[in-house]
């Protein structure tokens, strides 16, 4: 592990002044960060450790909706009543991540952060255009069973590994910042992971020192919460493909694919047709698929997760 300096902020604003400085990171949980510098993948200079800000509260909003703050763990939001209740699917998508012991200190800004795990990527002597921009990317025409069949690029063919992503994007989540000049975003979910093209180091719309203060919810759906994991195991093990679903009596619904691509991907148009069931929806959510030999499979996996998915809802 290479030396760095560390600091505990204790104002969120004061934290992103110190996060702009070049080399500079936020430590939250520290389950993604802390095992990408023992291996140096990431290699920050210095660390602005924001546990003690107080942003961990799970509140209503007045639309009815729910404010979660950025350090709220991933067990304690699983477990919240009001998600139990009203967002059963980004309950069941975090309790299919991960661990019990690493759910207890991994946090929802982290877990939104978290980075690939595309094999490349944390193998510091292939090439790799997201660890180091212009080097090439050693996924393609590599090993590819685990990578992106959709919205890929020439350049990375990388997938976002997070569960809890997945179920945000079925929510329309909103994800809250403060700058370092004390300016406040609202970013819809939507907009806040990006695709590779030529720059896959850039992953989401965060500036330089831009802190996630929260993540908001709004006024729960209806209808039956769904969280489908396909892995190679039956626990511990990052998603092949995965759906979240919010689907209604008559058959209307709402669908996000994970593992699939560099973003939770959600393609609206494709909702339309939930009623004629999973071929129909898959054609269009993978419309643009360029899968390669070794995750073709994911093309059919899809559909038939989806299936299954719908299914389950018509028997709920
Ligand atoms: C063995 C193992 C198995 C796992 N399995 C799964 C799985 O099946 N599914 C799954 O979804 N996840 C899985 N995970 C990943 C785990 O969920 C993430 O490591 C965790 O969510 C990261 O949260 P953290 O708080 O520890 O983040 P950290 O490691 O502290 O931070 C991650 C990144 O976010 C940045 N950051 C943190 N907070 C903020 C903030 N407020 N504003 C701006 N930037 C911030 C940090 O600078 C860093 O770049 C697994 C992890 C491990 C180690």
């Amino acid at each position: 592990m290479k030396a760095f300096t560390y600091e505990r902020a204790k104002d969120p604003v004061a934290a992103a002044r110190a996060a702009a400085r070049p080399g500079a990171k936020f430590l939250a949980g520290g389950t993604n960060l802390l095992d990408l510098m023992k291996i140096e993948v990431e290699t920050p200079t210095h660390l602005i450790d924001v546990q003690d800000l107080g942003l961990d509260r799970i509140e209503k909003t007045k639309e009815g909706g729910l404010r979660i703050g950025a350090f709220a763990t991933n067990t304690a939001l699983a477990a919240d009543e009001r998600v139990r209740r009203d967002y059963g699917v980004l309950s069941r998508a975090i309790v299919a991540g991960a661990s019990g012991q690493l759910r207890n200190k991994a946090t929802t800004a982290g877990n939104l952060l978290q980075r690939t795990r595309c094999p490349y990527f944390y193998d510091t002597n292939m090439a790799c255009n997201k660890r180091r921009p212009g080097t090439g990317c050693s996924a393609i025409g590599g090993y590819s069973r685990q990578l992106a069949v959709v919205g890929s690029s020439n350049d990375c063919i990388a997938t976002n590994p997070s569960d809890m992503n997945v179920a945000m994007r079925v929510l329309d989540a909103t994800v809250e910042t403060v700058n370092p000049e004390g300016r406040t975003r609202a970013i819809p979910i939507a907009d806040f992971h990006r695709l590779p093209g030529n720059t896959p180091h850039i992953e989401t719309a965060l500036q330089p020192g831009e802190l996630i203060t929260a993540v908001t919810l709004p006024r729960p759906i209806r209808g039956t919460h769904i969280y489908e994991k396909v892995r190679d195991r039956a626990s511990y093990a990052f998603a092949l493909v995965s759906v979240a679903a919010v689907i209604q009596k008559d058959g209307t619904g709402r669908v996000a694919l994970g593992g699939v691509a560099h973003k939770p991907w959600r393609v609206e148009a494709a909702e339309a047709a939930m009623p004629q069931g999973a071929r129909a929806v898959t054609a269009t959510l993978l419309a643009d698929a360029r899968p390669t030999q070794d995750n073709a499979y994911k093309v059919p996996l899809v559909e038939r997760t989806l299936a299954a998915v719908i299914s389950q809802a018509r028997t709920a």
